[in-house]
């Protein structure tokens, strides 16, 4: 046989096999999987709107891969197939041969063999720095994508809460801009889809668990950005949501069971209490509104109990880890589903990719409330996590107020000082993520008054301190949106559309102010990068004295020593209340100005000003 007849032969034995398989489900998920996976367990979930897939019988021939369970549910729309894939299966098409009484046919499902190009699925930690957006809000690179048939909201930049166009291709096509600045790591709002009626644009009510938003794009779109960030050297933190759904979910539309959500006689909320979880003395009541009352109208709560749906869940998170080659996960709201699957989730999760890397938001202004939620802690209730980081409110919180007071004994810079005195309380405080703002509160320039050195003060304190530190798109930009006036704190980057006046991704674009922040990040961040004395070299702090805070972060031949002044006058700080820090050396870099200091006996800062001074 010639190449040809031999081309057209499985072309056209192709194009019969999509005509024959296609149309017998409307969902398959996940669509493939691979071979290789720790956990040899695969549930795989079939979907047919019209039919009654209760009666179909299952069977397949493949070496190494068995059905151990057919399952059907209250609705027949669906069917759920179970199967055990052993560690020496070979990649390749499966045939799955469905019965339903004459009726047969053959659905062939892929698993494929896992990536093995560098690079991917790294996790992130303190040598990290993680860059937050929201990709409807930072550039808009493709407006085809912006109003797509199918999809209830279009674009409307007029308002502040409908989609304004951004997408992944705005992302990817200011990559320069992004690794100029100094951060090392993504993290993209959510990107799945949220086919929503009304603000849609934020991605918290997610409907369709395997697909990226057409409107942000592709899922081949979203991998090839991957890629691209890692032959940069950049990490991808996923952002994902577990505890609810968009009320337009799919799976909403046509619940396979009425239990795969948590329902109520009527409208439930949560009671938004994170801390009933832990509360020792909790009441049923309480706890039962926190964990299964409903995120809002629109995010109906997942039921994680629910067996299927729990695998379902994780396997989709594997699914994406795997697909994607993304670097960690930013779980959203993390105390409000069932604790114990969450812990189970991280789990298998880690098990499954031991170097990757799982932060869960705790929106609490608490220390010991955070801390339960992070692994190892050493909780009363004996419950356990398994989640590596959590995001640290309380230090975000503590700096919003320091640099705002005057000196006292607790207030000023010793609410930095007391803050992270009281880390004890955490498994490892050097895994919380930092941060000075994000997408759910006032901009940090706006807390700062609009004062730069107040702005740069607390970027020093952020860079240098314990943790892994994380800045919202815009801080450089000097973003001053008011969290009471919502929409503010999620503004465009002007020059990311076309036909913007200004572009602020540009030198020229910007303000003399904007790239006096910038420069100085980028500076600062780039300092960081190198540095792995601040990653994670011993911390060690002294209570503030007239509102001078100092501290050292050192290892075997490096010391690097931070001083912050609080006043709004010049203070002359001596030294040698620090020598068990300086260990003799008398002299220092400024590393911000390259300035030789060669005398640090005495130090002059001038008001509201921040050093970072590497001894020699
Ligand atoms: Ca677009």
């Amino acid at each position: 046989m010639n190449k040809i007849v031999l081309l057209f032969l499985s072309v056209s034995f192709f194009c019969q096999a999509q005509k024959k398989t296609k149309p017998e489900f409307d969902r398959v998920e996940p669509a493939f999987w691979w071979v290789g996976m720790k956990n040899s367990e695969l549930q795989i979930l079939f979907y047919n709107h019209s039919a009654n897939l209760g009666s179909y019988e299952a069977s397949l021939n493949y070496a190494g891969v068995s059905i151990k369970e057919k399952i059907t549910v209250e609705n027949p729309h669906y069917l759920f197939l179970k199967l055990e894939v052993s560690p020496s299966t070979k990649a390749g098409i499966i045939p799955i041969q469905f019965k339903a009484g004459k009726k047969s046919f053959t659905y062939s499902y892929e698993l494929k063999n896992k990536s093995t190009a560098a690079n991917r699925i790294q996790g992130f930690n303190s040598s990290d720095v993680l860059y937050l957006i929201m990709p409807d809000r930072f550039a808009n690179g493709d407006i085809k994508n912006d109003s797509l048939p199918g999809f209830y909201e279009g674009v409307h930049r007029e308002k502040s809460f409908g989609r304004h166009g951004g997408d992944l291709k705005g992302i990817s096509d200011h990559l320069d801009f992004i690794q100029e600045l100094g951060v090392t790591t993504l993290w993209l709002n959510p990107v799945l889809e949220n086919n929503q009626k009304r603000e849609s644009y934020h991605g918290y009510a997610i409907t369709d668990f395997y697909k990226v938003d057409a409107r942000f794009g592709s899922n081949e779109e979203y991998v090839l950005l991957i890629e691209k960030c890692h032959a940069r050297g950049l990490k991808m933190v996923q952002d994902m949501v577990i505890n609810h759904m968009g009320n337009y979910n799919w799976l909403m539309l046509d619940l396979p069971e009425k239990n795969w959500v948590h329902q109520f006689p009527e409208f439930t909320r949560s009671n938004y209490r994170s801390e009933v979880v832990s509360d020792p003395y909790q009441s049923q009541y309480d706890l039962n509104k926190m964990t299964n009352g409903w995120f809002d109208y629109t995010m109906p709560d997942i039921n994680q109990s629910n067996p299927l749906f729990a695998t379902y869940l994780i396997q989709n998170t594997l699914w994406w880890i795997e697909y994607a080659g993304i670097d960690g996960i930013r779980m959203d709201t993390y105390p409000y589903p069932d604790r114990a699957y969450m812990a189970r989730w991280a789990k298998e999760v880690l098990t499954e990719y031991p170097k990757f890397n799982i932060v869960g938001e705790v929106l609490v202004n608490s220390k010991p409330m955070v801390g339960y939620w992070q692994k190892d802690a050493l909780n009363k209730d004996g419950y356990q996590s398994n989640l590596p980081s959590v995001i640290d409110f309380p230090l975000t919180n503590a700096v919003n107020a320091a640099l705002n007071e005057k000196g006292s004994w607790d207030g000023g810079l010793s609410r930095l000082y007391t803050t992270l005195a009281h880390d004890f309380i955490y498994p490892n405080a050097n895994g919380n993520v930092t941060f000075l703002d994000n997408h759910d509160m006032s901009r940090y320039f706006f807390n700062m008054g609009r004062d730069l050195n107040k702005f740069k003060m607390g970027l020093i304190f952020l860079m240098t301190t314990r943790g892994i530190p994380q800045l919202y798109y815009g801080t450089e930009l000097l973003m001053d949106g008011n969290y009471s006036i919502h929409p503010t704190v999620r503004m465009e980057v002007p020059g990311g559309w076309p036909g913007d006046q200004v572009n602020e991704f540009t030198r020229a674009g910007r303000t003399k102010e904007q790239n006096e922040a910038y420069d100085f990040m980028s500076k600062l961040l780039q300092w960081r990068k190198t540095k792995p004395v601040i990653h994670s070299g011993k911390l060690t702090q002294f209570i503030p004295e007239d509102n001078v805070y100092v501290y050292f972060r050192h290892q075997a031949n490096e010391t690097v020593m931070v001083l912050m002044n609080g006043n709004d006058k010049e203070m002359k700080i001596n030294t040698s209340r620090y020598s068990e820090c300086m260990k003799g050396k008398t002299k220092a870099v400024n590393v911000l100005s390259a300035e030789v200091l060669q005398n640090i006996q005495e130090i002059t800062l001038p008001s509201m000003t921040a050093v970072i001074l590497e001894l020699q």
